[in-house]
């Protein structure tokens, strides 16, 4: 009969060579081992967790440049196409509502078709988009439903189509 020694975590008992004493405690290699591959488990996990963190920082840098020459290439000489048009849309009165970004892209291209430079074509389109805006303020001052406001900013906008 060997001496048996009882694991602090399983309760087994085991023979000698099978058990050891780890921090004033008995622990068979079993139990021993279960901590040791868990504690690795939460090693590598920590060390993965961490490769994660700075892969997700290195993109975020990515991007932030990426923003960054994106804006600045805006910001350069003015190229006409269709992402340029889109941008400078943006600026222009939001009459969203009524009148689509589309179009809204439609009369810039018509003023270009009719060889108006961009920048004149923008110019434009914001000040028929004020009159626009205005006259969807005073429509509302008046009272006017929505409805009416819509079918008389469509009117407006067939007009500014047909005219040069
Ligand atoms: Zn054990």
């Amino acid at each position: 009969m060997k001496a048996m020694k009882e694991c602090g975590e399983c309760k087994e008992k085991w023979e000698k060579k099978k058990i050891k004493r780890i921090n004033k405690k008995w622990v068979c290699i079993y139990c021993y081992r279960k901590r040791r591959d868990k504690n690795r488990d939460h090693i590598l996990h920590t060390v993965a967790g961490v490769r994660r963190r700075s892969d997700l920082e290195k993109g975020w840098r990515e991007r932030s440049k990426a923003r960054k020459e994106k804006e600045q290439k805006e910001l350069g000489p003015m190229i006409p196409g269709a992402k340029q048009v889109k941008e400078r849309i943006k600026k222009v009165p939001a009459l969203g509502l009524y009148l689509t970004k589309v179009e809204k892209e439609v009369l810039v291209k018509k003023y270009v078709s009719n060889g108006m430079e961009y920048h004149k074509a923008y110019a434009k389109l914001k000040e028929c988009m004020d009159f626009l805006y205005q006259l969807i303020q005073r429509l509302r001052e008046k009272g006017k439903s929505e409805e009416e406001i819509d079918k008389k900013v469509k009117e407006e906008y067939a007009n500014l189509m047909e005219e040069d």
